[in-house]
């Protein structure tokens, strides 16, 4: 039997190990913290991903748990009109999900982790932090360590790290993370407030040269949910507070002058990089979800993109157990395959969507808004834009790859 090591259990490392454990691997899943990390971070499930997560039977009950949106909005700030209305539900056919579910992703997490640990009782090991590793023709030697124990030592056949942005495995491997970081940050904001009563949908993207935003339904404990707020927020450069009352109070009275600070029950600042690692893979060894790329979340596409690596990596691992003389070429074609999605369709779709909804002229506003009410009011490109959004697209040029190896 196949044995893997996988690092980290969030939404990515979760549906990795899952999908091991489905196929009949060994696996053990190490998670640092005490718990699952349940921090404000992505919450939009594509229908590729509904579709995976189905298949790996964790699927239904997540949909249960998330908010179905079906239709997400443009609008500019300014004139607060509605600009466009893209609708997944042109993907019918396409996909037994023609439509985006919004869930958070640590309950995405947890509900894997709790498969897994219906399925193999102990994989899940929280508290234990991989410390390091080394790889020989035969396989890989993980140190690991708890806050309890002294340190111990796991040989496996292979090993992912799904460990998240700061992957100590890509540190290890010495491979580079290519790309940039933005100057400004962003600044997620969480309110009770109600925007349906605006006429916002369940995901929303407003555009303004200063103060864009990204406006979201989350479900949280059940109706009537919470919306989560994305602005841009300055550098740390800058001097300014971006967590401040006063900052914080600018932005949201800018969206909506009823919103007062009492309306805010949750502020959150990050940092935004758009980077993708030289390599999804060094020999036995792998990286999965932000470990291998990160991007801004405009698009909903970060925790999506790790989640349909995990599945195609697991598709290999089990394709390269069948066949061991195929091993070699089906996980360069990870590399390849994973890596090309990352670049040409995550990378130039997440950093397009920032420029489309920060346009700083009156030219490159009009531009914008007429592109998007043009591609929104016709059938053909209608559909292009959804398959795109929703990343059918991406996936099926792995189909149409002549010479591709699948799984
Ligand atoms: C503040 C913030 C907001 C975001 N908002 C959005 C959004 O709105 N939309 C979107 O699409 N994306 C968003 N993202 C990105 C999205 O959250 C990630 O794409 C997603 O979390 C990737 O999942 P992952 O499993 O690869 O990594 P993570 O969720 O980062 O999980 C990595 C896990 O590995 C564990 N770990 C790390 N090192 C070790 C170790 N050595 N040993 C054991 N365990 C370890 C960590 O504790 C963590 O649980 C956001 C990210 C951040 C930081």
């Amino acid at each position: 039997m196949t044995s893997c090591a996988v690092i980290g259990a969030g939404p990515v490392g979760t549906t990795m190990a899952l999908a091991l454990i489905r196929a009949g691997f060994e696996v053990s899943l190490f998670e640092r913290e005490a718990s699952l990390p349940a921090d404000p971070r992505a919450a939009t499930l594509q229908p590729p991903t509904l579709e995976m997560l189905s298949a790996l039977g964790t699927g239904a009950e997540i949909i249960a748990k998330g908010l179905s949106a079906p239709v997400f909005q443009f609008r500019d700030r300014a004139s607060d009109a509605v600009l466009a209305e893209y609708d997944y539900g042109r993907l019918e056919g396409e996909t037994p999900f023609p439509f985006a579910v919004q869930c958070e992703q640590f309950k995405v997490a947890d509900t894997n982790a709790r498969a897994i640990e219906a399925t193999r009782p102990g994989t899940l090991r929280l508290k234990t932090a991989v410390t390091g590793f080394e790889q020989d023709a035969d396989g890989v030697t993980v140190h690991v360590e708890t806050p309890e124990s002294t340190a111990e030592t796991l040989r496996v056949d292979y090993l992912i790290g799904c460990d998240g942005g700061r992957s100590l495995t890509r540190k290890a491997l010495g491979i580079a993370f290519e790309g940039f970081t933005y100057e400004e940050r962003f600044l997620v904001l969480t309110t009770p407030r109600d925007f349906f009563e605006r006429g916002f949908r369940v995901r929303n993207y407003v555009l303004d040269p200063v103060q864009w935003c990204a406006l979201f339904k989350v479900p949280h404990e059940g109706p009537p949910g919470l919306w989560r707020i994305v602005f841009p927020a300055p550098s740390v450069s800058s001097g300014i507070d971006a967590v401040s009352d006063a900052y914080v109070l600018a932005q949201i009275r800018g969206l909506d002058d009823t919103l007062t600070l009492a309306d805010i029950t949750h502020r959150n600042i990050y940092a935004v990089n758009q980077r993708v690692a030289a390599s999804f893979r060094k020999g036995r060894v792998f990286l999965a979800g932000d470990a291998a790329h990160v991007n801004n979340p405009l698009g909903g596409l970060g925790m999506n993109s790790g989640i349909h690596d995990a599945v195609n990596l697991a598709g290999k691992l089990v394709a390269a157990q069948a066949d061991p003389s195929r091993a070699e070429a089906l996980f360069d074609a990870y590399d390849v395959e994973r890596r090309g999605i990352a670049d040409r369709y995550v990378q130039a779709q997440t950093i397009q969507n920032k420029k489309r909804l920060e346009a700083k002229t009156p030219e490159e506003r009009k531009a914008a808004a007429d592109e998007l009410r043009a591609t929104c009011a016709d059938p053909d490109r209608h559909f292009a834009w959804v398959m795109n959004a929703s990343l059918i697209a991406g996936l099926n040029s792995l189909k149409d790859q002549t010479g591709s190896i699948s799984s």
